[in-house]
């Protein structure tokens, strides 16, 4: 095989759990191996659920049985890469909705996956919806899976249900494609929605870099002497720029440093050792797909996800640190997720709200309430620019639920 072609686009894959994202993932990375699963690149990819797929064509093939991810056609001839996409999974069983948000901050568009045997929504497919609309990804595929379970009847009733629940959405327009990742049927339909429906974003090229920090580790293993390690590794996408070997970078709000009883975070500075895209070492990288940067940092200081949530780019680029910020609010009308689905209160003063700001995830305190504004004092800093979009979470029984859309003022 030529060789592995770094993705251009990340695209999120949302739902219910159980309705199938994972099969999914499976389906369209089709016979894609990985050649080099280095120690580094394999951690990143399980730790964030990240795979890639490369779209392919058939020339001389009707749509949409044209598309594929195969690299042979049916006429034994071989098929052309159109682009490499990289999906962003999220984790089986994962309740929480902040990791769900935090990684819709590094999505390019999404397929929502809705099992047709099963009455529409279940909670996670709308709170995930609603969690799309919030940060605002509005280039969307519905994937209507599981079809080889059901009757003729029954698929076409749960596709209205499907219609009748993305109405007056952010999908609203979205196609939504009738599939079995199980039993792969469909899947060339499905390729075609979404090069339809989810471009390659433009992006520019000589803006400075900047990174999502969404996870960070110590790939060495115990034991290993200090004159062998390799410094700390940060996982997560580049979400514009293009970034390089030798490149200095810092890194914000950086780490926690305790003086005097008081903490106060300090930014960090270090140098980019190695990349890691598309399952390859590379020189430099541009936006799109899951991105592992090498550096020389104390692999302590990148242990256990210390620095998810974090941004990097060129020292003096990043936007500033937040203690404290005030947001415009604007509240849903009901709570999603929960049967019956409560109205929502207003924000009171003193209440702790959950927010997820880019990759970033952070508790705060309402120091101050108005209608359609907050106070918030931060327990961890965040650094964002103003106007960033912040999903607001309130805790009721016994999760966080999200509640509304904040914007970051400046
Ligand atoms: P996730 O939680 O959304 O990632 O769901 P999974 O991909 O783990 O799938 C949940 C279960 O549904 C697994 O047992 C899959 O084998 C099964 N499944 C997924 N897609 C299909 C499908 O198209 N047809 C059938 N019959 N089963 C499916
Ligand atoms: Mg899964």
């Amino acid at each position: 095989m030529a060789g592995n072609r770094q993705p251009e686009v990340n695209i999120g894959l949302v739902g219910h759990v159980d309705h199938g994202k994972t099969t999914l993932v499976q389906a369209l990375s089709g016979s894609w191996t990985d050649q080099h699963s280095e120690e580094m690149k394999r951690g990143i990819s399980i730790r964030l659920g990240y795979a890639d797929a490369t779209f392919r064509h058939c020339s001389g093939v009707d749509e949409p049985e044209c598309y594929t991810v195969e690299e042979e056609c049916p006429d034994g001839s071989e098929s052309e890469p159109l682009r490499t996409v990289s999906f962003v999974d999220a984790p089986g069983h994962e309740t929480l909705m902040a990791t769900m948000l935090s990684g819709a901050s590094l999505m390019d568009g999404a397929v929502l996956v809705i099992s047709a045997s099963e009455p529409v929504p279940q909670p996670q497919t709308e709170e995930h919806l609603m969690a799309l609309d919030i940060i605002g990804i509005d280039n969307i595929v519905i994937a209507q899976n599981k079809v080889d379970l059901v009757d003729s009847d029954t698929a076409r009733q749960n596709y209205e249900e499907i219609q009748e629940f993305v109405e007056g959405t952010v999908a609203e327009d979205a196609p939504v494609v009738p599939i079995s990742a199980g039993q792969e049927v469909n899947i060339d339909l499905l390729i075609q929605a979404i090069e339809a429906e989810i471009p390659t974003p433009d992006r520019d090229p000589d803006t400075d870099p900047r990174m999502h920090v969404a996870r960070s580790f110590d790939i060495n293993k115990p034991g290993t002497s200090a004159a062998d390690l390799t410094g700390g590794v940060l996982g997560g996408s580049l979400i514009r720029g293009e970034l390089g070997v030798d490149d200095e970078i810092e890194i914000r709000p950086g780490r926690e440093i305790e003086e005097g009883g008081k903490s106060e975070y300090v930014p960090i500075e270090t140098t980019v050792r190695s990349l890691q895209a598309g399952g390859e070492s590379v020189e430099t990288v541009t936006p799109g797909g899951l991105l592992g940067v090498g550096t020389g940092l104390d692999p302590s200081l990148t242990k256990g996800d210390a620095l998810a949530g974090r941004i990097a780019g060129p020292p003096g680029s990043l936007p500033p640190t937040w203690d404290s910020f005030t947001m415009d609010v604007d509240l849903l009308e009901r709570v999603v997720g929960l049967d019956g689905g409560e109205a929502v209160e207003e924000i009171s003063t003193g209440e702790p709200l959950m927010m997820t700001v880019g990759t970033a995830t952070t508790v705060g305190a309402v120091t101050s309430a108005r209608e359609g504004e907050c106070e918030v004092n931060l327990k961890r800093p965040v650094a964002a620019e103003p106007g960033a979009k912040i999903a607001i979470n309130r805790r009721i029984g016994a999760r966080w639920r999200l509640i509304g859309l904040g914007t970051l003022q400046g």
